[in-house]
C-alpha cells in the first residue's frame, strides 16, 4: 500500500481580517509515498499550511486535495480518520491508560480502530505490557511513541507531523526520528513533517520545502540543499548545521 498524494492549489490563509497573511498562494504537489519536510523560521506559515490538509484550518483561498479529491468536500471527522496527526507534547490523557489513550481515536470516531493495541505497541517499539500503564509512568520519548501509535490506530495513509520530536532530548529525538522514518518506509506512508530543525529535515526527508513569509522559497532534495542551498533564506537556514559540523570537525582535529 502507498499513501496518497497531496496537492495544494493557490492556497492562502489570512488571519485578523486579512491583516496577517500566514500562507500566500502555495502551489505544491506532494507525491504518494514521499517524506517531505516543511522548514522555515518561526511564523513562516508551516503549521498553518499543514493544518489545511486535515481541515483544522480552512484556507481563505485555494484548495487542498488528497489523491485528487478536494478535502473541502469531506466531512472533517471522516477525513481525519485516514490522516494521522502528531504534534509536540502529544497531550495524552493523564488519567487514562496507554491502551485507552490509543483507543480514544477509535472511540471518538466510532469503530475505526483497525489495528489492535498490541500490534500498535509493536509498531512503535514499546513493550506490550505498557498498555496498562498511565502516561506518568512513561518517559517523554515513550509518551511520544504512544502518540505515534494513536495516530496510526486508524491505519492512515497520510501522516501530518508538527514538530513531533520538539519536546524530546537530542538522543531520543534522533532515535525516534529514525524509527519513524523506518515505519514510513515499511508502511508506505506519505509524510509531511513540520520542523524548524534543519538537521532533522536533512536526515529524515526525501524533499525539503523552505517557507518564508507564507511562501515556498526553495524546494530541494536534502543533497541539493546541503550541496549549495538556493536562495538567501535556504542558505541562512543551512548555515546552522554547516557551522556545527565545522566546529565539531575542528574539535576533532585539536585532539
Ligand atoms: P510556523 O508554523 O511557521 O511557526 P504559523 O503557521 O504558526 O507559522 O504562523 C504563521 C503566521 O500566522 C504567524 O505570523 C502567526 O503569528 C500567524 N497566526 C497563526 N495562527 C494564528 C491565529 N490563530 N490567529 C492569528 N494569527 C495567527
Amino acid at each position: 500500500m502507498t499513501g496518497p498524494s497531496v496537492r495544494f492549489a493557490g492556497v492562502s490563509k489570512s488571519y485578523d481580517g486579512g491583516a496577517t497573511e500566514a500562507v500566500s498562494g502555495v502551489d505544491l504537489t506532494i507525491e504518494a509515498g514521499s517524506f517531505v519536510a516543511l522548514v522555515g523560521e518561526s511564523g513562516s506559515g508551516k503549521s498553518t499550511l499543514l493544518k489545511t490538509v486535515n481541515r483544522l484550518i480552512e484556507p481563505s483561498a485555494g484548495a487542498v486535495s488528497i489523491d485528487d479529491k478536494p478535502v473541502e468536500g469531506e466531512e472533517p471527522a471522516r477525513l481525519r480518520r485516514h490522516i494521522g496527526y502528531v504534534f509536540q507534547n502529544i497531550g495524552l490523557f493523564p488519567h487514562m491508560t496507554v491502551a485507552e489513550n490509543i483507543g480514544i481515536v477509535g472511540r471518538l470516531e466510532q469503530g475505526v480502530m483497525t489495528n489492535d493495541i498490541g500490534d500498535l505497541l509493536d509498531l512503535v517499539d514499546l513493550p506490550r505490557d505498557f498498555a496498562a500503564r498511565l502516561p506518568a509512568e512513561l518517559s517523554g520519548g515513550q509518551q511520544q511513541r504512544v502518540g505515534f501509535a494513536r495516530a496510526l490506530a486508524g491505519e492512515p495513509g497520510l501522516m501530518l507531523m508538527d514538530e513531533p520530536f520538539g519536546a524530546l532530548d537530542p538522543v531520543t529525538r534522533d532515535q525516534l526520528g529514525e524509527a519513524y522514518r523506518a515505519l514510513h518506509d515499511r508502511l508506505g506512508l506519505t509524510t509531511i513533517l513540520v520542523t524548524h530543525d534543519m538537521a532533522e529535515a536533512l536526515l529524515l526527508a526525501d524533499r525539503i520545502l523552505v517557507m518564508h513569509q507564507g511562501r515556498i522559497v526553495a524546494d530541494e532534495t536534502p543533497q541539493a540543499l546541503f550541496g549549495g542551498a538556493s536562495g538567501d533564506v535556504a542558505r541562512a537556514l543551512m548555515a546552522v548545521p554547516k557551522r556545527q559540523i565545522e566546529k565539531l570537525g575542528r574539535l576533532g582535529e585539536e585532539r
